[in-house]
């Protein structure tokens, strides 16, 4: 690989990883293994002290995952990566590996509901309160931020609204009260890279469009190594206090040999060790052979969206198609700031009959596949309001912007006449 490419096809092909140094093998082995044998004990002694960097338990670190982990850092801009168990645990590590009991976080409203139930009452229950907030304001976030607050979340292309989110803008403020913004970039890898936009923590649900092929569950944090933990002092504890954990250690200080690298050490080293949310060599290779024609996919994962989008909009029966591109004002101008090359595989779209219709479109679908998942490679759908949202009163429905007769797609990379054919067909029934 040219040593110092930046172009994202190349880097998921190439980036930290040449050929397998036992056997020469050009495709990353399956390291399926739980243990590495140390040379001596002074080399396992160093390994612990991580005065030295090595294998030493599948837990913490796998040579499988971490290819994974470069490459997606490469991708990201960013300077390391961990890969975990799903992409909940990686939204779970990125908050505490900041808040502790007693502190906040401030998050967009427009959030995957797996995180929204994990911010609003399992992070709850352990006394960190998640203060939610609109993101079409992006000062709503100072107005949230106190001496407690950690960081900001948010979704860059958070469904059903497809609104992509104020990146820069939120970044900004959250750099000038001294708040890191963590980014899940899970709808719109290589479309968006939010450490360009100031965001300082990259996450993703690898499940979907990284994975690609609906194999394997996963989750990644990138760090961006782009800001100044030890600036913060106080504010971030977990990172500028000694570690009662790691015989004291302060992490700001104990990484400064190995670069700009604190949280995600600590990621790795204490919440990873002590949770236990590792991922395993085997969903590592599945991501990593999905990561490897990731560019090309999301190539035609947006083409296709956008060829439904025009057709569902031109429909008799559709009242409302929901897609970047046809959305005006501020949040077009957003989706162009910080999405390139095309506006994701999303689509969401409402039907005249309500719920009714809803359903039966969905009953009648012949190809596309009806599953609670997003990204696959194949097309797929879902009735929001008798699953995923089925609990949500009237003003919720209004705030989610899912609707009764709400039908959200992901848009696969089948031949574009094959998916319009489904849904026209499915659309007849509905
Ligand atoms: N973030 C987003 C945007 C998601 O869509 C999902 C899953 O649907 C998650 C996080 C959680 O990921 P996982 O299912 O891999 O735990």
């Amino acid at each position: 690989m040219c040593a110092d490419t930046t172009h994202p096809e190349t880097l998921v092909l190439h980036a930290g990883y040449r050929s397998d140094p036992a056997t020469g093998a050009v495709a990353v082995p399956i390291y399926q293994t739980t243990s590495y044998q140390f040379n001596d004990t002074q080399h396992a002694e160093n390994l612990f002290a991580l005065k030295e960097f090595g294998n030493i338990y599948t837990r913490i670190m796998n040579p499988t995952q971490d290819v994974l982990e470069q490459r997606v850092a490469a991708l990201e801009g960013g300077v390391a990566a961990l890969a975990l168990a799903s992409g909940q645990a990686a939204s779970m590590f990125a908050v505490t590996n900041l808040c502790r009991a007693g502190d906040n976080f401030v998050s967009s409203t427009d959030l995957y509901g797996g995180t929204w139930n994990l911010f609003a009452n399992t992070l709850k229950d352990f006394g960190i309160e998640c203060r939610f907030v609109d993101p079409t304001d992006p000062e709503a976030f100072a107005k949230a931020t106190d001496d407690k607050t950690r960081c900001y979340y948010a979704e860059t292309l958070p469904n059903p609204k497809l609104n992509v989110f104020p990146i820069k803008e939120v970044a900004d403020i959250g750099r000038k009260l001294g708040v890191p913004l963590i980014m899940d970039n899970t709808a719109a890898p290589i479309l968006c890279r939010p450490l360009d936009h100031g965001a300082a923590i990259v996450m993703y649900s690898t499940t979907k469009y990284i994975g690609g092929h609906g194999t394997s569950i996963g989750g990644m944090l990138v760090d961006g190594g782009n800001f100044d933990w030890e600036a913060g002092g106080d504010k971030f504890p977990t990172l500028n206090q000694p570690d009662p954990s790691y015989h004291g250690a302060v992490w700001t200080e104990a990484v400064k040999p190995l670069g700009p690298i604190a949280f995600i050490i600590r990621a790795r080293v204490v919440l990873l060790r002590d949770v236990g949310a590792a991922t395993t060599p085997t969903n590592a290779f599945q991501t990593i052979q999905g990561l490897e024609t990731l560019p090309l996919r999301m190539e035609r994962h947006c083409q296709n969206a956008q060829k439904v989008t025009d057709y569902l909009s031109g429909h008799a029966k559709v009242t409302k198609v929901i897609y970047p591109s046809l959305q005006d004002g501020e949040t077009r101008r957003r989706a162009d700031a910080y999405m390139n090359g095309g506006y994701g595989g999303l689509v969401g779209f409402e039907l005249k009959g309500g719920k009714e219709a809803g359903r039966k479109f969905i009953d009648s679908l012949e190809m596309l596949f009806h599953v609670a998942n997003i990204g696959d490679a194949r097309s797929l759908a879902i009735h929001p309001a008798s699953t995923t949202h089925s609990q949500l009163s009237a003003e919720e429905q209004i705030q989610t912007g899912v609707t009764d007769g709400y039908v959200r797609l992901s848009i696969g990379i089948e031949h574009i006449d094959d998916i319009i054919a489904d849904i026209d067909q499915a659309l007849k029934s509905a």
